[in-house]
């Protein structure tokens, strides 16, 4: 990683660059490392070294780094027309044709896609618009929404204050009010030793309403999940959770948003991760793999009871006061676009269907290794958790260390991976082969033997 450290990319980054989820101190002793290229699922870094890319980025580049036809997209619609933006009643084309192909795909029937500019924009949009809804039907008290812990919804004021993770509260003076958080449905981690994954999804409901009890289910507006949690560790919720979860909703006429960001078009083998999980939410926040993360671009479905309500709420105000300079732009939507076509046409998702049992299986093979505590994950999305004793599910102290020192290992080995804590996470770009499903992790193995002989 530092090999570059003292030439002048890395110390003009040292000098120059705040690096989001980063220990200061110990970057400006290793430096960046600098990605320049990239091809297919790999990418290469100044020195020529060549990697897998084991988490497309950020669980993002599904199409790999070289699609020439998103590249192709993006420069005709630059050349046709590089800006125009949404804001009273103006349209452009590539706005119009995203919207429209997004309504056909939903895995619910939804009324509007409104257009952001990434993740934590598109929940910070749909938290807005909880509030908005209940205000305008003569609901002002509804307003609170609960998430869950170690979820992740983005990280501005009020999506980070949906994370529930320590690190994106403490110091930030972070949750605000009216946000609170409920169990986290990881049955390793969290069952007790007597409860079945059903008992366990049973007692993960009882816990949601309890919570809606002691608040006050009058005051409860919203609740908001991943179908699978991505950055929160990859955990992937018991068979019967969502369906639970769901009828508690209903119970107390409580909206559901499914946070889509990771799970959306294909991750889970499904086009959404509703469909695989049976989710019926209100509305829909989707990001990264709308692109393949060539331009940022996120959406929120909403349906059509959200929709009157808005419509209602901009009747008696004037206008609906909300939207972004970028909402809707043509470049970014001319490339999702294009996106969702390949996805259509080369069948990425029966890919991803064909591929990720072998995925899935190679990550369990990862068992036998005496410090990994528990390998999960569904579809194209995976993780291990390292632990100090296995049996006893005891984690490493302090967190990080183990989980930091495997995924800089993996990096040696020419795999780009991500450490949550001492669990490692596995995303690769939706088209991975099965060879390359085979040379990662080889290239995994190899690092966790050489780490399991070094302590
Ligand atoms: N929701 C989920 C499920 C995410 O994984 C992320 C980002 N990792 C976000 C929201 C926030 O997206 P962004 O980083 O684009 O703001």
């Amino acid at each position: 990683m530092n090999a570059s450290l003292g030439n002048s990319a890395s110390s003009r980054d040292i000098a120059s660059v705040l690096h989001p989820y980063t220990n200061f101190t110990a970057h400006e002793k290793t430096g960046p490392l600098v990605i320049t290229g990239g091809n297919g699922i790999y990418v290469s870094d100044e020195s020529g070294k060549n990697y897998i890319e084991g988490m497309s980025g950020l669980w993002c580049a599904s199409l790999g780094f070289s699609e020439k036809r998103l590249i192709a997209a993006a420069t005709k619609q630059l050349e046709t027309l590089p800006f125009y933006h949404n804001f009273s009643s103006r349209s452009t084309n590539p706005t119009i044709d995203l919207a429209t192909k997004l309504l056909e795909m939903a895995p619910v029937p939804m009324s509007k896609v409104f257009f952001a500019n990434s993740g934590s924009e598109a929940t910070d949009s749909a938290i807005k618009m909880v509030w908005y809804y209940h205000n305008a039907i003569g609901r002002p008290e509804k307003k609170k929404i609960i998430s869950r812990k170690r979820g992740y919804h983005g990280v501005t004021v009020a999506s980070a204050s949906l994370t529930g993770l320590p690190g994106n509260h403490k110091l930030f003076d972070l949750p605000i009010d009216r946000i609170l958080h409920t169990e986290t449905p990881h049955f390793w981690r969290e069952a007790q030793p007597y409860e079945s994954e059903e008992d366990f999804a049973t007692r993960m409901a009882e816990a949601l309403e309890d919570l809606i009890q002691a608040e006050g289910p009058e005051t409860i507006g919203a609740f908001i999940a991943e179908p699978i949690m991505g950055a929160g560790g990859v955990v992937v919720p018991p068979r019967t959770y969502f369906d639970k979860i769901q009828e508690v909703l209903a119970r107390y006429d409580i909206l559901f948003i499914a946070d889509e960001v990771i799970c959306g078009f294909g991750r889970t083998g499904r086009l959404f991760a509703s469909e695989t999980f049976r989710l019926k939410p209100d509305m829909i926040t989707v990001a990264k793999q709308l692109s393949s993360a060539y331009q940022p671009i996120s959406a929120l479905f909403i349906n059509e009871k959200i929709y009157a309500a808005l419509k209602k709420g901009a009747d008696e105000v004037g206008v609906f006061g909300h939207g972004f300079t970028y909402s809707g732009h043509p470049v970014a939507a001319a490339v999702a676009l294009e996106t969702l076509k390949i996805y259509e046409e080369d069948s990425i998702v029966d890919h991803v269907r064909e591929v990720m049992g072998h995925f899935q299986k190679r990550l369990r093979d990862l068992n036998k290794f005496d410090k990994i505590g528990e390998t999960r994950g569904y579809g194209l999305i995976g993780a291990f958790e390292l632990v100090a004793d296995k049996c006893a599910k005891t984690p490493f102290a302090p967190t990080g260390w183990a989980g930091k020192a495997v995924a800089e290992l993996c990096l040696t080995e020419g795999v780009i991976l991500r450490a949550m804590g001492d669990s490692i996470a596995l995303c690769p770009p939706l088209i991975i082969t099965d060879k390359q499903i085979d040379d990662m992790f080889d290239k995994i193995e190899i690092a966790l033997t050489k780490w399991h002989q070094s302590i």
